[in-house]
């Protein structure tokens, strides 16, 4: 017998096949008794138009959207909450009476992240990397610091991204990164955000052992290896660490509120996923 209510969510981007959202909002939809189900589609730019006309046709409630296509939905949404508005990137869709609205919930998901290790109020922070990680998290940082350095590789895309940010209260420090950068920056923050891919190899890390300390947090925005070169030689400094599943599991519990008006219980579903990959 059909399903005749049964809801439909997906994620598209490219690639989709190796993410966890399928996982996180299937066990989600089940756990609240929600009769919708969550898939995974590999969409590519050149298809976004016709996949989200098929979206409005079947009246798909939500979808989740990730690399390389965040930034290039905004112009087919019919709507933008601010965050999404000035991060220029949308990680979450919902259908509210067939107007397309645009999220970003990747912010809060940094800040949820910080929240849950007590990070409040702090002077200043460093963020690696200036990419749409980065963004988000420059975005969370300004709710909660007076002042971040972003390093980059690319200097020029630090720059940028001071200009593409420059409403935001917070003080943004572009810098090239190196290792005279990174040490300053460091000696002069509390908290420091890993917002590059370095460390998805076990044996790379971002920053060398000998600038962490204990009185520093430090975040990985890597997931896997869920315990990054960098959070270990962290833990080995005293310092205070903050993993990457935090993020993916926060930023994915603002989606489901988005949809669903349910805040899910984020230390289960930490489990739960830890349970799944571990
Ligand atoms: P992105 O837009 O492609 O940006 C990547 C950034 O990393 C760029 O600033 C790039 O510098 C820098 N970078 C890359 N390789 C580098 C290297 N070998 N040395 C120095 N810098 C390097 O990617 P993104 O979306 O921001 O994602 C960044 C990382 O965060 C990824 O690993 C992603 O999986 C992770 N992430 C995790 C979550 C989560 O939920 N935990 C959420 C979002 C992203 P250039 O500008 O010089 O190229």
């Amino acid at each position: 017998m059909h399903n005749i209510n049964l809801m439909r969510y997906f994620l598209i981007g490219d690639p989709v096949e190796h993410s966890l959202s399928p996982l996180i909002m299937n066990y989600l939809f089940r756990k609240y008794g929600i009769n919708a189900i969550y898939h995974p589609a590999r969409v590519i730019e050149d298809e976004l138009m016709d996949i989200l006309t098929s979206f409005r046709e079947i009246g798909v409630r939500g979808f989740n959207v990730t690399m390389p296509l965040k930034t290039a939905i905004l112009r087919f949404l019919d709507d933008l909450d601010d965050s999404a508005y000035t991060i220029k990137a949308v990680n979450t869709v919902k259908n509210i009476d067939e107007a397309l609205v645009g999220y970003n919930t990747d912010w809060i998901g940094v800040l949820r992240s910080l929240e849950t290790y007590r990070v409040g109020d702090i002077d200043t922070a460093a963020v690696l990397g200036a990419g749409g990680a980065a963004k988000a998290s420059i975005y969370a940082l300004s709710k909660i610091s007076g002042k971040v350095y972003v390093l980059n590789r690319t200097y020029e895309k630090a720059i940028a991204l001071k200009k593409k940010l420059r409403e935001l209260d917070i003080e943004i420090v572009p810098l090239r990164y190196n290792i005279n950068n990174l040490e300053m920056a460091l000696n002069d923050a509390e908290l420091v955000i890993n917002a590059t891919p370095i460390g998805m190899n076990k044996w790379e890390s971002p920053i060398p052992s000998r600038l962490l300390r204990e009185d520093l947090y430090v975040m990985d925005m890597v997931y896997r290896p869920l315990k990054t070169k960098l959070l270990n030689d962290a833990l080995d400094a005293g310092a205070r660490v903050i993993d990457g599943l935090w993020m993916l599991i926060t930023q994915a519990a603002e989606a489901f509120k988005i949809w669903t008006g349910i805040y899910p219980d984020i230390y289960r579903l930490r489990r739960f996923v830890l349970g799944e990959i571990t």
